[in-house]
């Protein structure tokens, strides 16, 4: 249910933006280390999407992948899963991987749709 509560939360973000206009796409940005089901997002987001501006809105997203640096070593490595320990016995922190957010969205130009339905 995790990726229930984050396509509610990208609504809001999107039909904030959207200020009123039909959103057709939204590009997103996805860390690794959400441990975040691109797949069940989707499926969630079309359900919460359903009778609003964003109904049939395509969710589109870029994975960024987990990276960790060490605070003792400075070591820095790519990791997938948010296990923050090196091999050095030091605690690691997140460089990247956390991201979580709308980029851009795609709307609608009012203009245009009506002459395409002349
Ligand atoms: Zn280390």
């Amino acid at each position: 249910m995790h990726e229930l509560s984050l396509s509610e939360a990208i609504l809001g973000t999107v039909l904030k933006h959207a200020d009123g206009r039909r959103v057709t796409a939204v590009d997103m940005t996805i860390g690794a280390l959400r441990q975040v089901v691109p797949d069940s997002l989707e499926f969630y987001w079309d359900i919460v999407a359903r009778d609003t501006l964003c109904e049939g809105a395509e969710l589109r997203h870029t994975m960024i992948a987990g990276r960790a640096r060490c605070e003792t070593c400075e070591k820095e490595w790519e990791l997938d899963l948010p296990i923050f320990l090196c091999a050095c016995g030091g605690t690691a922190r997140a460089v990247a991987g956390e991201e979580f957010e709308v980029e851009s969205i795609v709307v609608e130009d009012k203009e245009d749709a009506c002459i395409a339905q002349r």
